[in-house]
């Protein structure tokens, strides 16, 4: 390994911490950043440090947000009695890009992985089960379609039908083992459109 100053070392070390960010890429993307413009870097420390101390999640559905509740909850013009639940915040960017979906959302923060240890509990399922009501039409899953996204979409369906709730699951357009982020919006769009109670 090649010797660098102190302080060269620890953002490496610091960009090796991100998620698929090896060891190389790492040290590709310091050198990138010792060669930029010192304005610049401020510029990109700022942005990083104003977004993790004014974004939080959102109360309700759990997004990211600036405003509790966040933009879509608060929408008066949004069908707040559908609630698509997905795994992750960018789930909804992929979604929204369809544009055919009006409802709200949920976000879980992951899957059901009993292979990685984590239970319903460590996800946002308590905080679903308390959006569900009388007024509540459909639950759309759109939890990936991979063996933890299938498990947490049969838990959500077994936890909520006694509750009265209708539970769809969006069609298999998606291929199995696939990410929604992947999906093209036509195949999303088909989807959402053929999704089925479970
Ligand atoms: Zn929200």
């Amino acid at each position: 390994m090649e010797f660098y100053p102190i302080a060269i070392e620890k953002l490496i070390e610091e960009f090796a911490k991100l998620p698929s960010i090896g060891q190389k890429t790492a040290q590709r993307l310091t050198l990138h950043v010792l060669n930029l413009p010192e304005d610049e870097v401020r510029e990109f420390a700022e942005a990083l440090v104003k977004a993790r101390g004014t974004i939080k999640y959102c109360s309700q559905c759990g997004n990211f947000t600036d405003s509790d509740p966040c933009s879509i909850c608060s929408n008066p013009s949004r069908d707040q009695e559908v609630i698509c639940v997905v795994e992750n915040p960018k789930d909804i960017m992929t979604i929204e890009k369809v544009k055919d979906y009006n409802g709200v959302y949920h976000v879980l923060h992951g899957t059901i992985s009993p292979m990685a240890g984590r239970g319903p509990e460590d996800i946002r399922i308590k905080e679903l089960i308390t959006r569900i009501n009388s007024e509540i039409k459909e639950v759309i899953v759109a939890t990936n379609p991979n063996i933890e996204g299938e498990a947490t979409a049969m838990y959500i369906a077994r936890i909520l039908k006694p509750l009265g709730a209708k539970v769809t699951r969006i069609a298999h357009g998606i291929p199995v083992g696939g990410d929604l982020e992947y999906a093209d919006e036509v195949t999303l769009a088909k989807a959402l459109e053929g999704r089925k109670e479970i």
